[in-house]
């Protein structure tokens, strides 16, 4: 089969290539997109995302705040600074970069951000607001990457059979929601890690999308000849021959599957470069309805 590799990379530069002629404009209005981002403790891998985001934020000239707070930062301590940041005017997208340490109760923290600067999409009224196929909320930033794959490589979704294998808040359940909206019209199976006959499953599906965390998990088994697979995982795998000792793979068999797919996203270069490129999007319409231009 003539795989199409769905190319994340590329997409996220059109994304931001888009946003930027937006925030140009907004500027030129005297508003200039806010992102604050919160980082409890020191975990290098957040300590990377973190980062990354701050530097995407430069790079398109959306003005950023990055707060690096100490492991053993209290609930209050953290509460306070969001408030701080819910009142802060030049502040449009707030994001607590998960998983902060144990002693911090993460949904009390997302209840304490303002929805209409909830970002990432976690808050309940935004949670709401997808289920109701409300456009004015905020949608998590992965799901709505896959999505923007799909429309850029002109993917059909009206009557196809989507599996989705994975039901969190920040990956399945929503992916599944846009999947089933109004927008999309895909019918929509969610398996998940008590899921019986899990590849017959799989089998039935147009679209299949992987977001479990186990690497290699979904093999030519699980795959329709023609279907169309998104990779969400992200899973480190021990490789001596990398110098760092270690290589990024997602939940899909990729040389297994990929000859099967009609189109199919890599790991890396597929979903992940999306995140971040609609991380930007969702600040700038945060951004855009707070000044009300939307
Ligand atoms: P999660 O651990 O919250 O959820 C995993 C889901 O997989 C659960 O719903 C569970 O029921 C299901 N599952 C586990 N084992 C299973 C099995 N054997 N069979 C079927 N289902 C099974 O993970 P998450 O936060 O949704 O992330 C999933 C993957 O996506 C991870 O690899 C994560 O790193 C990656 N991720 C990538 C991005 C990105 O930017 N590309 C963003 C978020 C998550």
């Amino acid at each position: 089969m003539n795989t199409i590799i769905i190319d994340g990379k590329h997409t996220s530069e059109r994304v931001r290539r888009n946003l930027r002629s937006v925030i140009e404009q907004l500027k030129q209005a005297g508003h200039t997109p806010g992102l604050a981002v919160v980082l409890v403790g020191e975990d290098p891998a957040s300590q990377v995302y973190v980062n990354s985001k701050v530097k995407a934020c430069e790079e398109l000239g959306i003005y950023s705040q990055k707060w690096v707070m100490p492991t053993e930062t209290s609930q209050e301590e953290l509460v306070q600074l969001i408030d701080r940041l819910n009142h802060d005017d030049r502040i449009h997208g707030i994001l607590v970069q998960s998983p902060p340490p144990p002693h911090i109760d993460e949904a009390a923290v997302v209840l304490c951000i303002d929805p209409r600067k909830d970002v990432d999409g976690f808050h309940p009224v935004n949670v709401a607001k997808l289920v109701m196929e409300d456009s004015s909320g905020f949608v998590p930033c992965t799901p709505l990457g896959c999505m923007e794959l799909l429309k850029e490589y002109g993917i059909e979704t009206k009557g196809k059979h989507a599996v989705i294998i994975g039901r969190s808040m920040i990956v399945g359940k929503p992916m599944a929601h846009l999947l089933m909206s109004k927008q999309a019209n895909a019918t929509v199976t969610v398996a998940h890690s008590r899921t019986t006959n899990l590849a017959d499953l799989c089998r039935t599906a147009d679209i299949l999308v992987a977001a479990v965390g186990r690497p290699g998990l979904v093999t030519a088994q699980y795959v329709k000849p023609g279907a169309v697979v998104l990779d969400v995982g992200i899973n480190r795998v021990e490789d001596p021959t990398r110098p760092r000792g270690y290589r990024i793979v997602g939940d899909v068999n990729y040389d297994e599957v990929a000859p099967l797919c009609s189109a199919i996203t890599p790991v890396p270069g597929g979903v992940g470069p999306m995140t971040i490129a609609m991380l930007m999007a969702n600040t700038v319409k945060a951004c855009r309805a707070s000044c009300g231009v939307d």
